[in-house]
């Protein structure tokens, strides 16, 4: 008899960087072809930011803002990738890991739609999961807001955790 039991925690998370001329890039731990990137202490990869507090909220551990403050130096600059990584391995200490995630990107410029699938494998590929338990929507702000006038990028993360519940006795 199968007696594997799980929990289950969902979390969300959200962000928003300001796009500066001069910058890389960086969203889903890939680079995009652009000629402004998101002003952040870190890279300013607001796909990964946002998935990380998903994460750390899913697990019940907070934010990305108490684990990587932005007044400590070592984060300046810092890969989100790397910062994506540590995440996990704190989370996977308490046994969670990662079911699927789906997350939506919002930017009126640049378009997104054409990177979806690389942003996929990239988050598939740092969460070491399938790549369909992945999934990227990218959307417009319609010309509304700060996202929509170009001069930001936002993005919304859902993850779902489990583990499977120690001691628990087959049922018969
Ligand atoms: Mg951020």
């Amino acid at each position: 008899m199968n007696d594997i039991r799980y929990e289950y925690r969902s979390g969300i998370g959200t962000d928003i960087h300001r796009l500066m001329p001069g910058l890389p890039l960086k969203l889903g731990g890939i680079e995009v072809p652009f000629e402004r990137g998101l002003l952040a202490h870190s890279d300013g990869d607001v796909v990964l930011h946002a998935l990380m507090d998903a994460i750390l909220g899913a697990a019940g551990m907070g934010d990305i803002g108490m684990m990587y403050p932005d007044t400590d130096p070592k984060w300046k600059g810092a890969d989100s990738r790397a910062l994506l990584l540590g995440v996990l391995e704190k989370v996977k200490k308490e046994r969670w890991e990662v079911v699927n995630t789906d997350m939506t990107v919002q930017a009126d410029m640049p378009k997104l739609g054409s990177l979806k699938g690389q942003m996929k494998r990239s988050i598939a590929g740092l969460l070491d999961i399938d790549f369909a338990s992945v999934n990227v929507k990218a959307k417009t702000n319609e010309g509304l807001d700060a996202v929509g006038q170009g001069l930001a990028i936002a993005a919304t993360a859902l993850v779902l955790l489990r583990r499977r519940i120690k001691g628990l006795r087959a049922e018969i």
